[in-house]
Formats: structure tokens, C-alpha cells, sequence
């Protein structure tokens, strides 16, 4: 891998990334429950923000509606949902337009139960607010392979979104090098986040190991393998939107902070996320994309 990294703690606006965060958590959009009113004001308010971002559209809109159908279990009925939607963007590459970084974030959440709105301010506001910041960055500095930005519908219970963007994207799925994942990045009482995905695909330790210089977060890597005596569910490779990539056989380098105590809780408040840590992880973020599409080629 060449060391081509742009120097420097990459620029944040970090008041756009807690207002993105705050209006997507807030009481009107209850939880962003697939299918829920809440969900589709999320729909709006994303559209809205790549529109401003001056993200392109693969076709006439960044929303790409799709129905799903959740099969039978634990007791409950299979249950069909036929307004589901992806919001998909992208920035054109000006050295390799058609080798593709695919960077995700989930913007559904568990909604309202037994009369509780479940906020999802970590899970997953943050990641889509942050996904949001990345766009910005390379839209004032190009990157040299097409990112395409993918919210995705209907993360929780599933993976849905991410699976209908890949059985239907787009693009040629062949031709993305990388899945860029982020699920929960706004808190944790370690001052720590994992990047998962390395050890399928060693050549991303470097990228991480050159972004984590710049940060004064600790990266620590793991979760992305099954080792002997660990918990059963250590392993993170299942655990969000990236399974869909890796299960084509894309390397995906998934950000996220541990389960914490408010894990799809009606407690993942806005109030609850740490915005110093949250902007820190930020900054951490587009370093690890910008290093990720000037070292593209060396994952193929
Ligand atoms: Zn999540």
C-alpha cells in the first residue's frame, strides 16, 4: 500500500453534524420505525441534506422505494412492508470513475413499542449524520474513485436495505472495492471505537492503523472474528448493514463503539451522546475514507 494520505486533521462542521444528529433523534420522528410516518420524515430530511450537499442521484432521485417481506419467527406473524426506501448518492471519482466505495449508514430505528419512542440517537442518527460530514468533505475535495453514499431502510431486524441496494444497485457490484460501514459513533466511556472487518481483509489495518495517527480517539480492532472462549456474540460480521457486502465477497471496514447501557433503549437520546468524542470520531471517520479512496486500488 503507497502512503498517499492527504496531511492533516480534516475540517468538520461540527455544528451541521449535532443538528443532523438532534433533528433525526427528535420526538417527531419517533424512533424511524420502517414504514412509520417518523421513517419517512427521515426519508425527507436526508433527500433534503444530500440535495444540499450536492450529492448526484443515480437516476431522477436519491430515493430508491422497495417492499420487503420479514419472514415468520419468534412468534410473530411474517409481516410485509411495502414502503421501504434506500436513499442513494454519490460523488463521481475524476481518477477511477468506475471502481466504487460504498459508505453506509442505517437510518431506521426500532420506532415506538408499548407506547415508548425509541429515539436511536446512537443507533443510528449518528452514523447517518456522519456519513453526512463525509459527503461534505469530498465534496470540497474530490475523491479519485466514485463514493456513493447508501442511508439505508430497514437495518434493524435484517439488514433489508443493504440487501435489496445490492440485489438491485445501481452500479456494478463487482466494481465496488470497499463497503465503508457506520452503525453507533457518538459515545462511549473509553474514549474507544472498534473497526471491524480487518482481519478478512489484512491490507485494511493499514488504513486504519494511518487514520487512527490523526485521531486522539482510540481505535482498537477485533469483532470481526470468532475467538475461542469469547461471548457468543462478539463477533460483529453479522451485526449491521456490511454482512451484505462481505456476503458478496466485498471487504467492508465497519466503525462502531460497544454496546452500551442504552442499546436499543428508549434511553439512546440525543442527551446521552458524548458531541466532543462524536466530532473527534467524525474527523476519524473522513480520514479513514479519504485514506480508503487514495488507496483503493491496493484492496483488489
Ligand atoms: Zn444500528
Amino acid at each position: 500500500m503507497s502512503s498517499a494520505v492527504p496531511a492533516g486533521t480534516p475540517a468538520l462542521d461540527s455544528a451541521a453534524l449535532i443538528s443532523d444528529l438532534r433533528t433525526l433523534s427528535s420526538p417527531a420522528f419517533a424512533g424511524r420505525d420502517v414504514g412509520s410516518d417518523g421513517n419517512r420524515l427521515a426519508q425527507e430530511y436526508i433527500k433534503r441534506r444530500f440535495a444540499e450537499i450536492d450529492l448526484a442521484p443515480f437516476g431522477a432521485s436519491y430515493l430508491t422505494p422497495f417492499a420487503f417481506t420479514r419472514p415468520a419467527r419468534n412468534g410473530e406473524a411474517a409481516k410485509t412492508y411495502p414502503s421501504a426506501a434506500n436513499l442513494i448518492g454519490h460523488i463521481r471519482g475524476s481518477v477511477n470513475p468506475e471502481r466504487y466505495m460504498v459508505v453506509s449508514a442505517h437510518y431506521d430505528h426500532l420506532g415506538v413499542r408499548d407506547g415508548k419512542v425509541y429515539p436511536g440517537a446512537d443507533d443510528n442518527a449518528s452514523g447517518v449524520a456522519a456519513m453526512l460530514a463525509v459527503a461534505a468533505h469530498f465534496k470540497k475535495h474530490p475523491p479519485h474513485n466514485t463514493i456513493v453514499f447508501a442511508a439505508f431502510d430497514a437495518e434493524e431486524g435484517g439488514s433489508d436495505g443493504a440487501s435489496y441496494f445490492i440485489n438491485s444497485a445501481p452500479i456494478p457490484i463487482k466494481q465496488v472495492a470497499v463497503n465503508l460501514n457506520f452503525d453507533m459513533v457518538s459515545r462511549n466511556d473509553n474514549n474507544e471505537i472498534f473497526a471491524a472487518g480487518t482481519s478478512y481483509t489484512p491490507a485494511l489495518k493499514q488504513v486504519v492503523a494511518m487514520a487512527a495517527a490523526t485521531s486522539s480517539v482510540k481505535v482498537r480492532l477485533g469483532h470481526d472474528s470468532k475467538p475461542a472462549g469469547a461471548a457468543p456474540d462478539y463477533d460483529w460480521t453479522t451485526q449491521s448493514d456490511h454482512v451484505k457486502f462481505h456476503e458478496r465477497g466485498i471487504p467492508f471496514l465497519y466503525f462502531g463503539v460497544e454496546d452500551h447501557a442504552d442499546y436499543h433503549k428508549p434511553g439512546d437520546s440525543f442527551e446521552k451522546i458524548n458531541p466532543v468524542f462524536y466530532a473527534e470520531v467524525t474527523r476519524l471517520l473522513i480520514s479513514a475514507a479519504e485514506i480508503l479512496d487514495r488507496n483503493l486500488g491496493t484492496l483488489e
